[in-house]
């Protein structure tokens, strides 16, 4: 019998990449998403529930119709800039939500949990590369909510049944533009999309800032295939059944690229030039991101495929090219109905 896996925000970016690789093997996959991204539904395989895991209606019959083997959980407001004009809605979003989930999987006997955590839980980093030793020093309200959240899990799994496995992602990117599957934001905030999206359309990209510690002055991250992201998922999952454990890892290619390096090599992939301008420093946002991910490497056996920054951004620039923007309207929340695919 097939193994069911319940992955929250599954149609999310991250969401939906790995919902992809579990069906391919082989795992029953039920999504629940609110959709707050305003994106498109490309996954055939699954079973999608619209909504709002904070629904409890909704979660109690979905654990009580479904043999859940183990719960996915990528339902969050990811924007940092936002979540500090709106903490109220974050810590409620990513805090409250998150918790009742774990007391009703709890109840329903469910016991294994993958968490989609952040980088972000480290701040300002100390040192780099970023070790999972790293001091806890989060900036933004949507740092603390990661953070918030691992702590509930280190403190569940002591004193209930439940494993848990937490992600710490650096900077998710790249597509799967083969099985319509890439990154969709609405409004989209993230670097790849908005600079390739520059080039395509002539648009102007903004550079948040040039006088950073950094050898060319804009900020440097560590960006990893959302593919690569996914096979962590899986390596997680097989961590908790076969070891029976709980663990937290850094995932991330442990290679930084500057804001300009990053220009440079997508004006290489598109065969043209960017249009692009310095702005002010975007709020929150720190010099350098990089981690060190020996720890999944060692005890989970992740080893990165994809995560090569031509190929990420040839996939992007794919993904780009096949999808049409703006995104289509979707309903208001109020209007959403349960959709079983
Ligand atoms: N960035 C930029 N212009 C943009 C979007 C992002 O210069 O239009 C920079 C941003 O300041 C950061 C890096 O690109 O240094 C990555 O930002 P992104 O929002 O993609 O990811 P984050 O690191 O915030 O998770």
């Amino acid at each position: 019998m097939y193994k069911t896996i319940l992955i929250t925000g599954g149609a999310g970016y991250i969401g939906s990449h790995t919902s992809y690789l579990l069906n391919q093997l082989g795992y029953k996959i039920i999504i629940i998403d609110k959709f707050v991204h305003n994106q498109n539904f490309n996954q055939p395989w699954a079973k999608l529930i619209k909504a709002d895991i904070a629904d409890q209606n909704i979660l109690n019959q979905v654990f009580a119709e479904n043999k859940i083997h183990a719960i996915m959980h990528f339902a969050a407001f990811i924007e940092v800039g936002e979540s500090v004009k709106k903490p109220k809605e974050f810590y409620e979003n990513n805090v409250s939500k998150t918790l009742n989930l774990l007391n009703t999987m709890l109840i329903f006997g469910i016991n294994k949990f993958i968490f989609s955590s952040s980088c972000a839980i480290y701040g300002n980093p100390t040192n780099i590369p970023i070790d999972e030793n790293h001091q806890f020093a989060p900036i933004s309200p949507y740092g603390k909510n990661k953070l918030c959240v691992e702590f509930i899990l280190q403190d569940y799994a002591k004193t209930y049944d439940l494993k848990y496995v937490s992600l710490r992602y650096f900077n998710a990117a790249g597509a799967l533009p083969k099985y319509n599957l890439g990154e969709q934001h609405d409004p989209e905030t993230h670097i790849i999309p908005l600079m390739l999206r520059a080039i395509k359309n002539n648009d102007v990209f903004k550079i948040f800032g040039s006088d950073y510690k950094t050898n060319d002055g804009t900020c440097i991250r560590d960006y990893i295939h959302v593919l690569d992201i996914a096979q962590a998922h899986i390596l997680a999952l097989k961590y908790i059944e076969e070891r029976n454990q709980s663990n937290s890892f850094n995932l991330g290619s442990e290679k930084g690229y500057s804001v300009k390096e990053m220009i440079q090599e997508a004006e290489n992939i598109c065969n043209k030039k960017m249009n692009s301008k310095i702005y002010d420093r975007r709020p929150g946002d720190v010099d350098v991101l990089i981690a060190d991910s020996t720890k999944i490497k060692t005890i989970l056996g992740w080893k990165p495929k994809y995560s090569d920054l031509k190929f990420i951004l040839k996939s992007a620039w794919k993904w780009e090219c096949k999808n049409i923007f703006p995104m289509k309207k979707s309903a208001s929340l109020k209007n959403l109905k349960t959709m079983y695919n």
